[in-house]
């Protein structure tokens, strides 16, 4: 039976929302806490965008480090041979890769004005698949951008062209929000059918149903007899209305009625990270997580009404479908409310010795120089941040000094 992995875009889709962004340290932080979770693929970045190229090669490092294993690190394109190129040429030891290029009439005429034809797009994209893999790309994933307002029979064609020459995967791209889970599904199944090759589902919450088109596509794409891979953000956060939720995504697909046990995950995903990695993200993009998210929002688990907190008090399963602590909840979070000493940009050395002691680092065993070099790696941190650094970033960067130094250097204007 085929199963689901999930390939999450935070780092890629999540980081091209409008008003928000990340620090190369908290796009490394998620891709840690991605990998803990157990989630297949990460998207993490932009390999022809010059800043992200010190954060790109840190991560592969870390990867090589067997600190982002098993999880594989995927840059994300514009299917053009130039961009091939660009990558190869600055990350030469990167493996996994998407491919993007719109295939819709509306793009075609609306985007590309004349410039390009149906049977253009397929050759542009026919020759990026064929150079990466030339190239040394173990896996590449040949995307459709506005896929749900392709003409499907255009779809097959342009999945069949990119698996004959190497692509692994094809990404049908909902990129307006437009599908509803019936019309997925039906593209999903055909896709799947005609082209025999996992297909990818990429969903947008323009119409609030990106989890639910996302559940219907990866259905639809195993009852088409293949693998399914499907695109979600840890909170939702994307373009616009935004991505389908990581943790509502894994919800629906372990817990709604009559799809577990049919429609599984090819690996053990770890529910138990999911409270953790929401509020890391909530925390990097500064975006509170709504009260009413599911799994995770602060009334989740929350019950008010006499009939609900009686019936919930009697057996939880009257009123909940899942246990809160299947989602790493539970435990009290500490909030100092006295005295607080906070590590910044302009720290010193005795402040930041408190702190780390807090979370047992002792600067004991570590010369002064040293001590005085993770120091000024935070303050960097804090630089690009604009807030206080979370315990996991402390000890990653105490832990990692040489990869957090990389993922710090930014050269503007250096070719
Ligand atoms: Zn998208």
């Amino acid at each position: 039976m085929p199963k689901i992995y999930l390939i999450d875009v935070t780092n890629r889709d999540g980081v091209q929302t409008a008003k928000l962004g990340l620090s190369k340290l908290e796009k490394t932080m998620i891709n840690i806490y991605l990998n803990e979770m157990g989630v297949f693929q990460s998207e993490f970045g932009f390999p022809t965008t010059r800043h992200e190229r010190n954060y790109l090669l840190a991560n592969l490092e870390l990867a090589e480090l067997g600190v982002l294993k098993p999880i594989r690190l995927g840059g994300w394109i514009r299917a053009i041979a130039e961009d091939v190129e660009t990558t190869f040429e600055r990350l030469p030891k990167i493996k996994h890769l998407n491919l993007s290029i719109s295939t819709s009439d509306q793009m075609i005429a609306g985007k590309f004005q004349g410039k390009k034809t149906r049977e253009s797009v397929i050759k542009e994209m026919t020759e990026a698949v064929t150079l990466a893999r030339k190239r040394g790309a173990e896996s590449v994933g040949a995307n459709a951008e506005d896929a749900s307002r392709t003409d499907i029979n255009f779809l097959v064609e342009f999945g069949l062209a990119a698996k004959e020459c190497g692509a692994n995967r094809f990404r049908y791209c909902d990129t307006l929000g437009y599908d509803n889970p019936f019309t997925i599904y039906e593209a999903a199944v055909t896709l799947a059918e005609k082209i025999k090759m996992p297909i990818e589902i990429h969903c947008h919450g323009d119409l609030g149903m990106a989890v639910a088109n996302s559940i219907a596509g990866a259905k639809g794409v195993i009852d088409g007899g293949q693998d399914a891979y499907v695109n979600t953000t840890i909170n939702g956060i994307g373009e616009r209305a935004g991505n389908a939720d990581l943790i509502a995504f894994i919800l629906a697909a372990t817990k709604s009625k009559n799809f577990a046990g049919k429609y599984e995950f090819g690996g053990e995903i770890d529910l138990k990270c999911a409270s953790k990695i929401s509020m890391f993200a909530s925390y990097a993009f500064d975006v509170p997580i709504p009260i009413n998210q599911p799994g995770v929002g602060a009334n989740a688990f929350a019950h008010a009404s006499g009939i609900h907190a009686d019936g919930v008090l009697k057996d939880p399963e009257n009123y909940e479908l899942y246990g809160y602590e299947e989602i790493g909840r539970g435990e009290p979070i500490s909030v100092e409310t006295g005295r607080e000493i906070i590590t910044g940009q302009y720290s010193g050395i005795s402040g930041f010795s408190h702190v780390m002691g807090k979370i047992d680092v002792s600067f004991k065993n570590k010369s002064r120089a040293e001590a005085n070099e993770i120091l000024e790696l935070v303050r960097y941190a804090n630089v690009e941040s604009h807030k206080p650094l979370l315990e996991d970033e402390l000890l990653f960067i105490a832990r990692y000094p040489q990869i957090a130094k990389k993922l710090l250097t930014m050269t503007p204007l250096d070719h």
